[in-house]
């Protein structure tokens, strides 16, 4: 750098002195050239360039370079010449500093994916006009590896603002104004940018940005029209002094620069830079009463009750740190509620939920006007006792009753209204609305529609379900197939034992006679016949006499069906085997399934039934062995006639169908002498 004394301008000169090509070679041409205004920094920062790509690709300071990158720096090192044309007139300000109207200072910044620049111009405005001479320059390589574009533009940025506070701290001028300009809205949208966050990278650079210059000072400019872009590509050393580098754009001749706008955030979703948006709330609440809704959370009413004077208890033990507002220390004592906290719970509870229903009603009361006419309670002329709570007025004021009796509080429709009725409910164990509702008066408390509230409780209430509930049945299952196939009489057999009933046991000598009889019932599954046998005892060989008793009078069977009785059970396993052979099956119920033998559970009942009403006619006579047989002989005769189907009213057909008709071929019944004087006995 050379100061031409007769024009009073810098000027450059190279030295012509031939190094060798090698990386020490090329670095010491690239620094000779002695530059501290940067006003060649469009050339020099090729040069850099060039000296940055041999580092990486050798490492030996002397050795012999390639001839293709000879040919580059030849080329280079040639054009470095002509920078002894080029001219900067030294002087800033020509004319006289007091005809001078303003002096600002416009600092252009760019930036490519090969280098980052800035350069400054200081515009003065006077009478004549105005011009612009540059200032300062300065390129940087963009860094490796390769950032984004945007990211490169917002280093550009600091690199401006660097620069300018450089010039703040060097020149005696008084500057009036100071302008940034950049070619890129997405760098301008970080810069003005007030609701999003970024991410580190870009946070600290607008960070940086934003400590020295303000939003407004940032301007947009056209890529064109923007002298630092040529600082950011680099040009021909010829093309240097022609360029707008040392001339600053045209625009900035014009009288007036253009008005600044506001630039908005470009795209900041699709921004990587732009951190998402997170969105935090804050609750104030300026309340100081319980709140209603806080009783949602208890579903009866003496939890409640309890809960609300626990917190009583607590607020009682309160006690305040002096010097420290609203701090202090409580206590929460193990021991339950008194009678005194309950009763102050039950009043807090209810004024609680009266402030949040009867708001206006309470106000009015308060002032002492009338209610209003729309209001719910005007029907019930409320009064407000000494604690605060809303009560019926009535017209038993003097009356000799408890204030409960006299004036009971009004419980609005809500929560605690369906626990306070679901409480009394279940205090007179789930009795009806009617007795429901005189419990809940007689606490003291008018429910308002309390019937409708009341019936709505009951109607949810299990236990009423379950105490008032409709029967339900069982839907039926298919009948087995024993009763629906055709079969002989008595070929499926349901077999199970009923009684005891009490005989008069003849006395023999040296041992007494069981005194007990019991009945086995056979019954045909599909006639519905019955067959009846007397047993001793329940033991298994008793049974074995019957079944032998009845396989001979009514044929084989070829199935028994029977629930799990401990006499067919135990002891049969031979008969079983016996039966099988013979080509009978032997079928047990599932345990616990009394259902699945309700075929013959019901000839049961009917037998007994029949009997009953015999034992009943023949009550003189003493009932033994013989006449227990004969009764039950003659209760399967009458079980045997009786219809199958109903009786028909079809005069062509006046017959019946009855089991016996199948059994014996006879329409006639047997007869019977039941009720005839003929005796039983002697
Ligand atoms: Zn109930
Ligand atoms: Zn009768």
């Amino acid at each position: 750098m050379l100061w031409d004394l007769d024009t009073d301008a810098f000027t450059f000169s190279v030295s012509s002195e031939d190094k060798a090509f090698t990386k020490r070679g090329v670095l010491s041409v690239v620094n000779s050239l002695y530059d501290p205004l940067g006003l060649t920094a469009p050339i020099t920062i090729k040069g850099k360039a060039l000296l940055r790509e041999l580092s990486s690709e050798i490492n030996d300071w002397d050795e012999p370079l390639s001839f293709e990158r000879e040919v580059e720096w030849i080329k280079w090192k040639e054009s470095l010449k002509l920078l002894e044309d080029v001219h900067v007139p030294r002087c800033i300000i020509q004319s006289s500093l007091s005809l001078t109207k303003k002096k600002e200072l416009c600092i252009f910044s760019d930036a490519s994916t090969f280098a980052i620049g800035a350069v400054a111009y200081i515009r003065v405005v006077n009478e004549e006009g105005n011009y612009q001479v540059v200032l300062v320059g300065k390129s940087k390589l963009a860094p490796k590896p390769a950032h984004t574009i945007p990211r490169l533009e917002l280093c550009a940025a600091v690199l401006a603002v660097e620069l300018y506070e450089y010039i703040k701290d060097e020149i005696d001028l008084e500057i009036d104004t100071v302008r940034f300009f950049t070619d890129s809205k997405i760098v301008l949208g970080y810069i003005n940018n007030t609701t999003r966050r970024f991410y580190v990278y870009v946070s600290n650079r607008v960070n940086r940005i934003r400590q020295s210059t303000r939003p407004e000072q940032w301007c947009y400019v056209a890529t064109k029209q923007n002298p630092a872009d040529l600082a950011s590509r680099s040009i021909a050393a010829h093309e240097l002094q022609d360029s707008m580098w040392f001339t600053g754009p045209e625009f900035l001749s014009r009288q007036e620069l253009l008005e600044v706008n506001n630039y908005d955030l470009v795209q900041p979703e699709a921004d990587s830079e732009v951190r998402p948006v997170v969105t935090t709330m804050l609750t104030k609440t300026s309340n100081v009463d319980l709140g209603a809704h806080r009783f949602e959370r208890f579903s009866n009413w003496k939890g409640l009750l309890n809960a609300v004077g626990k917190l009583l208890q607590i607020a009682k033990s309160f006690k305040k740190i002096p010097g420290k507002p609203g701090k202090g220390t409580w206590k929460c004592s193990h021991t339950s509620c008194g009678v005194d906290e309950f009763s102050q719970a039950r009043i807090t509870v209810l004024r609680s939920i009266q402030q949040d229903a009867y708001k206006e009603e309470l106000d009015c009361i308060k002032r002492g006007r009338a209610l209003l006419k729309g209001s719910s309670l005007r029907r019930l002329n409320p009064q407000v006792d000494k604690h605060g709570l809303l009560r019926v007025g009535g017209r038993l004021s003097d009356a000799d009753l408890t204030q409960e009796e006299k004036h009971p509080v009004i419980v609005p429709p809500g929560h605690v209204s369906t626990i306070i009725i679901r409480h009394y409910h279940e205090s007179v164990a789930h009795q009806g609305r009617h007795i429901t509702e005189g419990a809940i008066r007689a606490a003291g408390f008018w429910v308002v529609g309390g019937k409708r509230r009341t019936c709505n409780v009951i109607k949810v209430c299990v236990t009423c379900k379950k105490l008032r509930g409709k029967e339900e049945y069982q839907l039926m299952a298919d009948l087995p197939a024993d009763r629906v196939t055709c079969e002989p009489p008595f070929t499926s057999v349901g077999v199970d034992v009923f009684g005891p009933w009490q005989v008069l046991a003849r006395r023999t000598r040296g041992a007494s006679a069981n005194n007990k009889r019991w009945a086995v019932i056979f019954s045909c599954m599909y006639t519905r016949a019955v067959h009846l046998e007397v047993i001793e005892s329940l033991s298994a060989s008793s049974f074995i006499n019957a079944l032998r008793r009845f396989f001979a009078i009514r044929g084989p069977a070829r199935v028994l069906r029977s629930d799990r009785g401990t006499n067919f059970i135990a002891e049969t396993r031979e008969l079983r085997k016996h039966l099988l052979e013979k080509g009978c099956v032997w079928l047990f119920n599932p345990p616990h399934s009394s259902h699945m033998g309700g075929s013959w559970e019901r000839m049961i009942g009917i037998a007994r039934k029949i009997l009953n009403a015999m034992l009943l006619q023949s009550k003189h006579t003493r009932l033994t062995h013989e006449i227990l047989c004969t009764f039950l002989a003659e209760v399967m005769a009458i079980m045997n006639a009786r219809p199958l189907v109903p009786v028909s009213c079809d005069p062509d057909q006046p017959t019946v169908l009855t089991p016996a008709m199948l059994l014996t071929q006879k329409w006639t019944l047997p007869v019977l002498l039941l009720g005839t004087s003929i005796p039983y006995t002697t």
